[in-house]
């Protein structure tokens, strides 16, 4: 009699669900870095309806809303994106202490509001210059505003690299080095290094960036996931960079699976 011993079995078992779990893998397109009107520096075009409206047409799968140190056109983007099959995540692109930026997202408002009402603490004081800087506008789902943020969303706040990334994991969210590639406003502009213990979920590549170019310049990071995207300024900028996401399906969830390569799941760009 053939006695087969449970751990081969359950080893057995195991290998079977992880081959069934691959079949489930889609691949989903995502852009993970646009700004809306409310960035100063962006397009007074970029309105939340617009952007889902051009993702849809580019064939993208996900958007992540980052506006500059603020949240405020996340809600009408996804609300914009309803029927639409696109799915929004809620972001922010946050200014450290240093001058990196560094992106959050989030797939439910309430941890963006949560987050954004720190950021809004520890921005520098000050009204933002409209001539200087441009237009921080606030507006629904209809393109209607709604009004104007007088923020200096375009300075830095007081909050350190690693106090954002703290804060950005309590919330649940996930924490993406910005533009690392870039000679100003990346981590590695600004610190000189990235330091190991600073713990973010992916390194971002700006599109100017190939993915063979990166992994001779940013070899010693490897150990990170790296993802590229846009940072979308104008609408013509909108998917020009995409990231493609092996999973189950369009959540954070998935996506911090992905980052970590679970059961099959990965991510691509080239
Ligand atoms: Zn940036
Ligand atoms: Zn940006």
């Amino acid at each position: 009699m053939h006695i087969i011993s449970t751990n081969l079995l359950t080893d057995f078992t195991e290998k079977i669900k992880k081959k069934y779990d691959i079949n489930m893998l889609k691949q989903f397109k995502a852009d993970l870095h646009i700004h809306t009107c409310l960035s100063p520096c962006a397009n007074l075009q970029m309105t939340p309806s617009a952007i889902v409206r051009t993702a849809s047409e580019k064939g993208l799968d996900i958007i992540a809303i980052t506006d500059h140190n603020s949240a405020e056109n996340v809600i009408a983007a996804k609300k914009a994106a309803e029927g639409t099959g696109l799915t929004v995540l809620h972001g922010m692109e946050i200014t450290s202490a240093e001058e990196a930026h560094i992106l959050a997202l989030f797939d439910d408002s309430e941890s963006a509001i949560r987050l954004q009402e720190i950021v809004y603490q520890k921005l520098m004081p000050g009204e933002n210059d409209t001539r200087r800087f441009g237009d921080q506008i606030v507006v629904n789902e209809k393109d209607e505003v709604l009004g104007f943020n007088n923020r200096l969303l375009i300075s830095a706040t007081t909050l350190d690299a690693y106090s954002i990334v703290s804060i950005i994991h309590s919330f649940g969210g996930l924490a993406i080095a910005s533009h690392v590639d870039r000679d100003a406003f990346g981590v590695i502009s600004q610190l000189g290094f990235i330091p190991e213990d600073l713990k973010f979920d992916a390194l971002e590549m700006s599109p100017r960036m190939d993915r063979k170019t990166a992994e001779h310049l940013f070899k010693e990071y490897n150990s990170f996931a790296w993802v590229s995207s846009s940072d979308a300024h104008y609408s013509k900028d909108i998917g020009r960079r995409d990231t493609s996401f092996f999973m189950k399906e369009p959540s954070l969830a998935e996506i911090a699976l992905a980052l970590k390569n679970i059961d099959g799941r990965k991510v691509e760009w080239e």
